[in-house]
């Protein structure tokens, strides 16, 4: 069997950024928020920060999450290309993440239960390459397989520059024929 492609799913197939701010502006917090950093919670004090947390725990809040347009179309691409495909994705610690998760990606993007890891060490798992729009798994996937990991280019994640560091094993890719070219080199 041929080494499946891993796909990360917050901010690559899911628009989770969006969700947390939408989720802030209805509970009413002020959110002066600099979209170049990732994390909406750095825009709120620890009370709005501590009801937010409580807001994504909740059940519903991941079934409600956007699918990505471009992702629906780069994952049919790969898949009509021969690859195979396991999304990992590290869950946040409420009760109803995993689950609503697992039925989230089964129902967007035609996930089988059996094919979703949850885990935040994704550099235990062995593919063909792991698509992630976090540098830290990206670099730490990179190193440890030696096969090159493809950074999800966004926003939030440009202060990072791996041309410079060749050694990272890491790719910038910015839509989904960036990734299909990629794969070709790999
Ligand atoms: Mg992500």
């Amino acid at each position: 069997m041929r080494d499946p492609i891993l796909v990360d799913c917050d901010g690559v197939l899911s628009d989770f950024v969006f969700g947390c701010e939408t989720a802030a502006r209805q509970m009413g917090f002020e959110l002066d928020w600099d979209p170049s950093q990732y994390n909406v919670f750095h825009a709120l004090n620890d009370r709005n920060k501590k009801q937010l947390m409580g807001y994504i725990n909740r059940r519903g809040f991941v079934e409600e999450l956007e699918p990505i347009p471009e992702a629906l179309i780069g994952l049919a691409a790969l898949r009509d290309a021969g690859y195979d495909l396991i999304c990992v994705t590290a869950p946040w610690n409420g009760r109803y993440w995993e689950r609503e998760r697992k039925q989230w990606l089964r129902s967007h993007f035609g996930f089988r239960s059996k094919d979703v890891i949850q885990t935040h060490h994704k550099h235990l798992i062995r593919g063909k390459t792991l698509i992630d729009d976090k540098p830290s798994h990206c670099q730490a996937w990179g190193t440890t397989s030696g096969s090159p990991a493809l950074l999800w280019d966004a926003t939030y994640n440009r202060e990072v520059d791996y041309e410079d560091d060749g050694a990272m094993n890491v790719i910038r890719v910015q839509s989904w024929d960036d990734v299909l070219a990629g794969l070709e080199a790999i």
